[in-house]
């Protein structure tokens, strides 16, 4: 069994603090759900525990069994057996997702035999049309398509902890079951742990959620178990945060200047007033 723990962990953009002390543990096969509102930091955790290097980390530690990963580059945390479903997923023109995977897993050692096979079985489990194998990498996918390529790489990469940031969002009925259903067979078949970030109690039943953490202004402020989204979704954010006697829902990142607007007291209108006729 494997054992991710995040601890106290604070980073900033620019000396202005989005995390302030997050701490989660998770085990090998549990999913833990992470919600909270628009610009809370969610997809900001996201991309600190996967080493992206816009963020500065101030303070904490992010641990895989005991082994430190901040200081890490990616690869290495990727390695390390940590896999990130992005919000936005990145489109690579011109490199195929069949050739993508096979890099993949060279870079961590392995040897991609029998990968042609494997990506086909995954394909037609996740109903995605083998044309997307062999096209760049997110080019021109459409959401649905995008979550569906991006879970068949989680299928393939089997790593050990995957953080999934909205998989859910924009997916029909449909693509959203094809997706929770194979994520739920990884955490009970391979042990999968899993951080899944949602705004809905939908994808969260389909992965039978274990914990429910809530953040808000950068901080875990409050966890339980699944009937904790159940509450959410009755109180919504602004309700829960008053209960819990919490001030701030967003993070506030003041803007790197001002945007300009022009004073309207300084145009000139383009034609004479028209005489008064008083
Ligand atoms: P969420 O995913 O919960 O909606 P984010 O983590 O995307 O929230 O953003 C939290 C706050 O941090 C927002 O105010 C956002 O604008 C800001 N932020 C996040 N990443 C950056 C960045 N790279 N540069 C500047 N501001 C950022
Ligand atoms: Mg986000």
């Amino acid at each position: 069994m494997s054992v991710l723990k995040v601890t106290d962990l604070h980073a900033a953009v620019d000396g202005h603090e989005i995390l302030r002390g997050v701490d989660l543990e998770i085990a090998s096969g549990e999913v833990h759900a992470l919600m909270g509102p628009n610009g809370s930091g969610k997809s900001t955790l996201a991309h600190v525990l996967m080493g992206r290097d816009d963020y500065d980390v101030t303070a904490g530690s992010v641990t895989i069994d005991g082994e430190e990963l901040l200081g890490l580059p990616t690869w290495q945390r990727a390695e390390r057996g940590l896999f990130l479903a992005m919000q936005y997923p990145v489109e690579v023109p011109g490199v195929r997702l069949v050739d993508f995977l096979e890099a993949a897993i060279r870079g961590r050692g392995g040897e991609p035999n029998g990968l042609t096979v494997r990506l086909a079985a995954e394909a037609e489990r996740l109903h995605v049309d083998e044309q997307f194998l062999t096209r760049g990498v997110n080019v021109e996918f459409s959401g649905g398509e995008q979550k569906r390529a991006e879970t068949l790489q989680l299928a393939v990469l089997e790593p050990t902890f995957a953080i999934l940031d909205e998989i859910d969002s924009g997916l029909d009925v449909d693509a959203l079951r094809d997706v929770a259903r194979r994520i739920e067979a990884m955490t009970t078949e391979d042990r999968l742990g899993v951080l899944a970030i949602t705004h809905y109690a939908r994808l969260l039943s389909e992965l039978r959620a274990d914990r429910v953490h809530i953040l808000m202004g950068g901080r875990v402020v409050a966890s339980g178990g699944p009937e904790l989204a159940d509450t959410l979704e009755r109180t919504g954010y602004e309700g829960l945060a008053e209960d819990l006697g919490v001030d701030e829902l967003a993070v506030e990142v003041p803007a790197e200047q001002e945007p300009e607007f022009a004073d309207p007291t300084e145009f000139a209108l383009p034609f004479e007033e028209p005489p008064r006729t008083t």
